[in-house]
């Protein structure tokens, strides 16, 4: 007899993604057509409200809502959970997530947590979280990445983006451009480890950090329509991981590589720009054209080297180094035993320092 057919897997997905200019001026209606009712909350930072909060609050109860604003700080567990039972207490039915990273990833814990429905809405595209269910936390090993809820809604203003620091688009351009190696490692898994792989998760993946590739000269600051260029790509990016069931599509060697730098060296580049100068090490690594992608994140304007980063040679040598012993279940180009302290260099020394 045949053996009977198992599999099932749960793939989550936005239902409205909303984006252009102006967009925020329609969060209400986004929230009429999702079913949102009843009273609301923003979960917003001190920043993310000034530049996009203050102004849902007015569209949204202009639209007839009523809406709490709650200022917040870092995506740790104890402000999760402070969040958690603001929420139960308040009885909100609703949230909309206001901010760069932090915000949304609080949002995301706290929608997991109470099954209360969230809208994002992105003040910064810095990387390709807005659209997936997976949330990164602070802890006192760096940041951790916990599976919780994806958005219900996107509301994605490219005004308000565009009035972020350039440099935030730029790492998020890095990180979907670092999907490339993520994708090289998954391949590689797949051959040697006859690990699980999707196609469409993978072209999905591919396909977004091409387009933002294809485009690198025409992403530039202070032209809003760079953000246009750029934010679906984001999406699209965060939506491989939902097909997938996991990160590997965008995220192998060069994300352990931006892991290892927030253990060993925290706060010194942004996540995406990290992954960028990580990307251009693994892709000669895999024998790839390392100079095409290191064009690119350069016409972008993303940091290409150790300094860029604002990193020593030592430091990115010990960092590569070490990053095989960051995420022992995740098969890469560097294999469990990692890269040695002379081959380490070489990389850098190649790559780094033309
Ligand atoms: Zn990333």
């Amino acid at each position: 007899m045949e053996e009977s057919f198992t599999k099932a897997r749960e793939m989550q997905f936005p239902r409205s993604i909303l984006v252009g200019h102006d967009t925020l001026a329609q969060c209400a209606e986004v929230s009429a057509d999702l079913g949102f009712f009843g009273r609301g909350a923003i979960i917003t930072g001190e920043k993310s409200n000034a530049s996009a909060g203050n102004a849902v609050q007015d569209f949204m109860t202009e639209g007839g809502y009523d809406v709490d604003t709650i200022v917040t700080g870092a995506a740790t567990m104890a402000n999760v959970e402070e969040i958690v039972a603001r929420v139960m207490e308040e009885g909100y039915g609703f949230l909309l997530a206001v901010g760069g990273g932090s915000k949304i990833d609080i949002t995301k814990m706290v929608a997991s947590r109470t099954r209360v429905p969230f809208i994002s809405v992105p003040t910064t595209a810095s990387h390709d979280g807005i659209a997936s269910g997976r949330a990164s936390l602070k802890s006192d090993l760096g940041p951790k990445s916990v599976q919780a809820v994806a958005p219900m809604g996107i509301i994605a203003d490219t005004g308000v983006i565009s009035r972020a620091p350039y440099r935030y688009l730029a790492a998020g351009c890095a990180d979907v451009i670092s999907n490339l190696t993520a994708l090289m490692d998954w391949e590689f898994a797949r051959r040697l480890r006859n690990e699980f792989f999707s196609s469409t998760a993978y072209y999905l993946s591919k396909h977004s950090a091409e387009a933002i590739i294809e485009n690198a000269e025409f992403i530039k600051p202070d032209i809003e329509e760079s953000v246009w260029t750029v934010i679906k790509p984001i999406i699209i990016s965060g939506t491989s991981m939902s097909i997938a069931g996991n990160s590997r599509p965008t995220s192998g060697s060069e994300h352990m590589f931006s892991h290892a730098l927030d253990i060993l060296y925290p706060d010194r580049a942004l996540h995406g720009e990290q992954c960028g100068v990580g990307t251009i090490m693994m892709t000669y690594l895999h024998g790839g054209d390392w100079m095409r992608i290191r064009k690119a994140l350069k016409d972008i304007g993303a940091p290409v080297d150790a300094k860029g980063i604002n990193l020593k040679e030592d430091e990115v040598v010990e960092a590569l180094s070490k990053m095989h012993t960051i995420r022992k279940d995740r098969f890469t180009i560097v294999g469990e035993k990692g890269l040695s302290p002379e081959v380490a260099r070489v990389v850098a020394e190649t790559t780094l320092v033309i």
